[in-house]
């Protein structure tokens, strides 16, 4: 047992929470800096997240990864032990949807030409071979950086996970005023 067990006597750590208008429940939702802190697989409202638009609506079932920073420096075991998981279905409209889903396809796919030429450069051996190869490494991690870069503004992204709550970010402006209200 946890002595850490929360007073169910204690004030309220955080204002009193009002039904969301729209749902007609609170939602446990607020701002902290630039990301929307939401208690795990809470149901948002229904705007899209990415453009704010209220129809043509679907629900992406969006699982995020978190690991901490200190945990980051002791290898890939430590990284699976302390690694904190949430999921969502978000709000999202059709279009932002596809996008999503394309920009997921791009990162998969644009390495993988650079990925043949290192294979390439093995197969043919010799100092050619090597410099193809390195090239292809090279152009790989390039890719793959770019396209993860560029991706980012298509899609939402969890910035922290704890126990509980959920850091979300790249979340559209009229989205955040839709859920919170502020
Ligand atoms: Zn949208």
């Amino acid at each position: 047992m946890s002595y850490a067990q929360p007073n169910p006597y204690a004030a309220p750590q955080y204002p009193q929470q009002y039904p969301h208008p729209q749902l007609g429940y609170a939602i446990d939702a607020r701002m902290d800096g630039d990301a929307l802190r939401t208690a795990n697989g809470t149901q948002l409202p229904d705007v899209c997240l990415k453009c704010g638009v209220r129809h043509d609506l679907e629900r992406r079932h969006q699982k995020f990864a978190f690991v901490p920073v200190w945990a980051r420096f002791f290898g890939p075991l430590f990284q699976v032990i302390f690694m904190k998981r949430s999921e969502f279905y978000l709000p999202i409209c059709r279009s932002c949807h596809s996008n999503w889903k394309k920009w997921n396809l791009i990162a998969g796919v644009t390495w993988l030409p650079f990925l043949l030429f290192m294979f390439l450069g093995i197969a043919i051996g010799d100092e050619i071979g090597a410099a193809l190869s390195g090239l292809g490494l090279l152009g790989c991690f390039a890719a793959l950086i770019v396209t993860l870069i560029l991706r980012v503004k298509h899609i939402v992204v969890a910035k922290k996970i704890d126990g509980t709550h959920s850091w979300l970010t790249k979340i559209h402006p009229a989205a955040l005023q839709a859920i919170v209200g502020y």
